[in-house]
C-alpha cells in the first residue's frame, strides 16, 4: 500500500490553511519552511526547516520520507522552489500540485504600470520619485542603486545589507488596513508604489490606498512556473487532494 504522506510547501499564508484542513482532516503531512523568517507564524501539523539542497536534496528527501503527494503553496514569486519541485517529483513518481492566488488586475481609477522584474520597474520610476517599495528584501538593489529616488522600503526582516541614506526601512508584516496604507502614503509624501504582484488579500490594502490618493503603482510580473495542475481555491485543491489520495 503506497504512503499517503504529504509535503507542503509553504511560507505563506495560503500554505498555513492548507496544512490546517489537511491536518483537521486526519491527513499525515509536513509543512516545509524556507527557514528565511526569523519569527515565522506556523501551520498546524509537523515541519521541517530550510533548503533541501536543490533538485536532487529535494529528490532524497522526498524518497527517505516517503512522501506520496507535494503541495507546492509557496509565493507565487518563489520560482525556484517551484521549479525544482516540479524537477524532483519526476514524470508523476511523485503527485504535484500547486496552489496559487489569483493575481492582481487593475480596475478603474488605477494607475498601474506592469513591468517583467524588480530591475524593469527600478528603471521606469521617474527621477525625484519618492517610493514605497514592497518588493521584499531580496529585490533592493536596483532601486537602492539611484540616487535619485528615495523612500519607505517594507519588508518582514531587516535586509542584509545597510539601506543609502535616502532610504528608510520600515519592518512590518502583513495584514494592512486601507486605513494605516493611506496614513503610511499621506505621511511620507508618497507619490510611486512598487509591488510584485502576488494577490490576496492580506496586502492589497496598499493597492487601493494607491487608488484613493492617485499614487502611482508600478507592478511587477509573476514569473512563470512549471505547467502542474493548479487550484485558486483552497477548497478545489483540497477535492483534488482528496481525490488522488483515495484508494
Ligand atoms: P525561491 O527563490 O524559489 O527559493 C530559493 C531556495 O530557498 C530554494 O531553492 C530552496 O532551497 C529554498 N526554499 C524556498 N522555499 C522553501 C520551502 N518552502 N521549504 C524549503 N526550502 C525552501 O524562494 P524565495 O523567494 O527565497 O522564498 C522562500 C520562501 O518564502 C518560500 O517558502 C516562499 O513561499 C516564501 N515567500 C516568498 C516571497 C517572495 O516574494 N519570493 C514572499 C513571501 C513569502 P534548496 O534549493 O536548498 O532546496
Amino acid at each position: 500500500m503506497p504512503s499517503d504522506r504529504i509535503l507542503i510547501l509553504g511560507g505563506t499564508r495560503d500554505g498555513r490553511e492548507i496544512a490546517e484542513v489537511l491536518v483537521a482532516s486526519g491527513r499525515n503531512i509536513i509543512t516545509s519552511l524556507a527557514g528565511a523568517t526569523q519569527q515565522p507564524l506556523l501551520p498546524s501539523g509537523a515541519l521541517r526547516f530550510g533548503g533541501f539542497g536543490g533538485v536532487e536534496g529535494l529528490k532524497s528527501y522526498l524518497k527517505n520520507e516517503g512522501i506520496r503527494l507535494v503541495v507546492d503553496a509557496t509565493h507565487p514569486f518563489a520560482a525556484q522552489m517551484s521549479s525544482h519541485a516540479f524537477e524532483a517529483c519526476g514524470a508523476g513518481e511523485v503527485l504535484l500540485l500547486r496552489f496559487e492566488r489569483q493575481p492582481w488586475t487593475a480596475g478603474e481609477g488605477d494607475q498601474w504600470t506592469d513591468v517583467g522584474s524588480a530591475m524593469e520597474a527600478a528603471s521606469v520610476l521617474p527621477s525625484g520619485a519618492h517610493v514605497l517599495l514592497t518588493t521584499g528584501r531580496k529585490d533592493l538593489e536596483p532601486f537602492f542603486a539611484r540616487s535619485d529616488l528615495s523612500g519607505i522600503a517594507r519588508m518582514i526582516e531587516q535586509p542584509a545589507a545597510e539601506p543609502p541614506g535616502n532610504w528608510f526601512v520600515l519592518r512590518d508584516r502583513p495584514p494592512f488596513t486601507v486605513e494605516s496604507e493611506v496614513r503610511l502614503m499621506v505621511e511620507n509624501g508618497i507619490t510611486h508604489l512598487v509591488t510584485k504582484n502576488a494577490g490576496g488579500s492580506a496586502t492589497e490594502a496598499k493597492l487601493v490606498a494607491a487608488r484613493e490618493r492617485g499614487v502611482e503603482v508600478v507592478m511587477i510580473a509573476r514569473p512563470t512556473k512549471p505547467d502542474v495542475p493548479v487550484f485558486a481555491s483552497i477548497g478545489h485543491l483540497i477535492v483534488a487532494v482528496e481525490g488522488v489520495l483515495s484508494p
